[in-house]
């Protein structure tokens, strides 16, 4: 079920073919009680792969300026215990982040054994604004794609499940969120001048999102395309995902230390 967002790894993705605005003939209550379902048995997977601290998953979320991803990251692991959660948003690289290779600020920030690691925002930001905004030479970001594949490898060959989503918003939608943020007191602080030109270069993005999709969704690290017009949809998808994901890791209490049926604890 987890899976229908995600495309036969190798395939040619045209973002035309996903609807935004799809929500899996689901009604909104409905869909909301399936997540708050859902929710709880990810509380109790989590708690699991805490205490066996043996594998962790990684969580990479991009989407386009209001795609959702901050608001995915609060409502998807609302009730999951902090403790075992760790959050990295990657912004403009810093001029120390700028004198190493992309990865070196990115590999630091990947989950422990028994984390789960969310990355808002990522090293697929090397193969988006980079190349639309001509910030690297193409014949730099291009080796990027094999980069990648090579460093989720390595990551998954070292324990790291890792699970990767595209938010997919409509250029309307957008419209209509940034609008709403200029509307609303408690919402303009998140408006942003600066995400006008990055609006106007949608198709650029798009094509930049098509071919990291098509050429950075592989077994080990599936992307999922998922349709996010609808708050609600996109975080059912989201945390079914993550659901599924962490029971097939199928993480278990450790044994407890011998002996402990006889304890008498001390007055
Ligand atoms: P968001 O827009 O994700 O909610 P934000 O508004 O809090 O986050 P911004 O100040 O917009 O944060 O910072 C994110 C910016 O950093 C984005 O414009 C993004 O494209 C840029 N960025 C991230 N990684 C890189 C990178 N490797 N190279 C260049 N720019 C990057
Ligand atoms: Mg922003």
């Amino acid at each position: 079920m987890g899976q229908q967002y995600i495309p036969k790894p190798g395939s040619k993705v045209d973002l035309s073919d996903y609807d935004p605005d799809d929500h899996g003939g689901y009604e909104k209550e409905a869909a909301i009680a399936e997540t708050d379902r859902l929710q709880e048995k990810l509380i109790a997977l989590q708690e699991k792969l805490y205490a066996e601290s043996k594998q962790s998953l990684l969580v990479v979320l991009q989407a386009m300026d209001t795609g959702g991803k901050d608001g995915t990251i609060k409502k998807v692991f609302e009730g999951v215990n902090p403790l075992g959660v760790r959050v990295a948003s990657f912004k403009v690289p810093t001029p120390d982040e700028l004198a190493r290779d992309f990865l070196w600020r990115v590999h630091q920030q990947v989950p422990p054994k028994g984390f789960i690691g969310i990355f808002n925002r990522s090293h697929y930001e090397e193969v988006l604004v980079v190349r639309v905004n001509g910030l690297k030479p193409e014949a730099v970001w291009k080796r990027h794609y094999d980069h990648i594949n090579q460093f989720e490898r390595l990551l998954a060959d070292s324990g790291t499940r890792i699970l990767k989503f595209y938010l997919h918003i409509s250029k309307d939608e957008q419209k209509e969120r940034l609008q709403a943020r200029l509307d609303d007191p408690e919402k303009r602080w998140k408006f942003s001048l600066g995400d006008l030109p990055v609006r106007e270069k949608w198709t650029d993005y798009m094509q930049a999102y098509e071919e990291l999709l098509e050429r950075c969704n592989t077994e080990y690290a599936p992307w999922h395309i998922v349709p996010a017009n609808r708050k609600w949809y996109r975080d059912l998808v989201v945390t079914r995902a993550i659901v599924e994901t962490v029971e097939a890791m199928n993480p278990q209490f450790p044994q407890p230390e011998e002996g402990l049926d006889t304890v008498v604890i001390p007055d």
